[in-house]
């Protein structure tokens, strides 16, 4: 029988932590196969860790990682990841978001042998803001037109996956991690499972609008170089438009010997260019931040405290 690896990433989740425990325990259980539950406390400041604690002093299959801060959640994802020993691996938000129902089935999928992993993504997103909702759907369509990366709308990080892909996943050591991009950049048979958008069970999202925009954003830096070839477009383009209109002055000085007029389009125009160039300097900064991090080759996270003694704390 094969081992599975449920990761949980937690930040602040002492509300849901037990209502997500005894579910995805049950239903583990009953598939009767051999699992490990991995905890990953993202530096909660509430009673997360000293729950974790408990259950771990309770229940063997209870491995809890605590983050000496806040690192995020991708950073508590890498960290479950390095730590799996399972056959099959999944990340899983505490909130029961991701339905532990849906285990028994991916499993089965996976145990048939076709397809490498099996991903869930929801059909619909009620109960979110509409505002939201608008935003993701259209970053999703630019994200797919500017990047070669497969990213699908909808898609959830709770992924199942054979050792293969999490070992491809564990390699792929970038601090800038963006891990729908990273899921899609490994390849691997996937199958897609639909789901409807099930609320957070108790707790409060820790996700605001400027944190999910910084987010988008970062996956289009992480996953595409389109907008690094934005300025060189820009900067053919207006070449060639000023070339024309070089031809049509000269030309028109010739035939009406117009003296000086028209400073007022003239400051558009150098301001209007003086805003492109900006910009453009901006993307590249943007760039050369992420490029900045990697090179300093920071860990992704540290674990202060664990219940296991064989456990990466620094990586
Ligand atoms: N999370 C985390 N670190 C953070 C933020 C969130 O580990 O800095 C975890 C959180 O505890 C939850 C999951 O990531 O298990 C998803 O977070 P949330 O439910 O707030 O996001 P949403 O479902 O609203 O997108
Ligand atoms: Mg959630």
């Amino acid at each position: 029988m094969k081992k599975l690896s449920l990761i949980a990433p937690c930040y602040n989740e002492e509300d849901v932590l037990l209502i997500f425990y005894k579910e995805t325990s049950r239903i583990v259980k009953a598939m009767g196969c051999d699992y490990e539950l991995i905890f990953v406390n993202d530096g909660s400041t509430d009673r997360t860790l000293s729950l974790l604690k408990k259950l771990a002093e309770n229940d063997e299959h209870v491995i809890y990682l605590s983050f000496s801060r806040n690192f995020g959640k991708e950073a508590a994802m890498y960290a479950g990841f390095c730590n799996a020993k399972g056959d099959y691996a999944a990340v899983m938000d505490a909130d029961m978001q991701d339905p532990p129902s849906l285990l028994p089935k991916m499993v089965e999928i996976l145990e048939q042998g076709e397809f490498d992993s099996v991903a869930t993504r929801r059909v619909d997103r009620t109960g979110e803001p509409p505002i939201r909702s608008w935003f993701a759907h259209k970053f999703y369509k630019l994200i797919n037109r500017i990047s070669d990366t497969d990213i699908v709308d909808g898609a959830r990080d709770f992924r199942l996956m054979k050792r293969e892909m999490v070992d491809a996943i564990i390699k792929m050591s970038e601090y800038n991690r963006f891990s729908k991009g990273i899921f899609g950049w490994v390849g691997f048979r996937t199958y897609w499972l639909s789901y409807e958008n099930v609320e957070r069970a108790a707790g409060e999202t820790k996700w605001n609008f400027w944190k999910l925009f910084k987010y988008a954003v970062d996956g289009i830096i992480n996953f595409s170089q389109t907008p690094l070839s934005l300025a060189s477009w820009g900067g053919i383009i207006m070449t060639i438009v000023s070339f024309f209109v070089m031809i049509l002055l000269v030309i028109r000085r010739l035939v009406f010997g117009d003296p000086v007029a028209g400073w007022a389009s003239t400051i558009c125009f150098i301001i209007f260019i003086g805003g492109l160039q900006l910009f453009s300097i901006g993307i590249m900064g943007q760039y050369i931040a992420k490029i900045y991090i990697e090179t300093k080759n920071r860990p992704h996270f540290i674990i202060a405290e664990t219940n296991k003694d064989d456990v990466k704390k620094i990586q």
